[in-house]
């Protein structure tokens, strides 16, 4: 079953480090990349897998075994550029399931184009999650 398998995690900030650490905590074999060792270093003893790469260079990607797996995280917010180039490399690798965060619409309109099969909004998606959850709230009140 597809939510047995192993899972790449690219991108350790607090979105990453969050949704590796909650994934290996039920039992999911988490593979977990960041191009800053302080953030790796951080996480060492938390995450059996957690390796120090730039996840910009397909070679590299190579190298750790990426391409072997089904499901992939793009973590990566902030920086742009390499939200975008890191989520191509991971369609040309043909990973089955990409996720990918996005910080605005555009970005997520972008990342769904270059193959992107999930996209997340955090901020957005969790005000969403928060109105349903306060206005179930209000609701025991009227
Ligand atoms: P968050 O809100 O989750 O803390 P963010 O939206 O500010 O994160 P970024 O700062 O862009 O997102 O990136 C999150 C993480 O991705 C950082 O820890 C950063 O080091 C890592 N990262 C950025 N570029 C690369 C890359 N090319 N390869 C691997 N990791 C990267």
């Amino acid at each position: 079953m597809a939510e047995n398998l192993p899972v790449v995690v690219i991108g350790l900030g607090r979105f990453g480090s969050a949704l590796a650490l909650e994934l290996a905590r039920r039992g999911t074999e988490v593979l977990a990349i960041d191009n800053r060792p302080k953030v790796v270093q951080a996480l060492a003893g938390r995450l059996t897998h957690v390796i120090t790469a730039d996840a910009t260079d397909i070679d590299a990607l190579r190298e750790l075994g990426v391409d072997e797996f089904y499901r992939a995280v793009v973590a990566i917010g902030g920086d742009l550029e390499a939200s975008i180039l890191t989520t191509s490399l991971l369609a040309e690798l043909e990973i089955e399931e990409i996720w990918a965060k996005a910080v605005t619409h555009q970005h997520k309109r972008i990342l769904e184009r270059i193959g992107a099969h999930h996209i997340v909004l955090p901020e957005h998606d969790m005000g969403e999650r928060v109105a349903h959850l306060v206005g179930g709230r209000m609701l025991d009140y009227v």
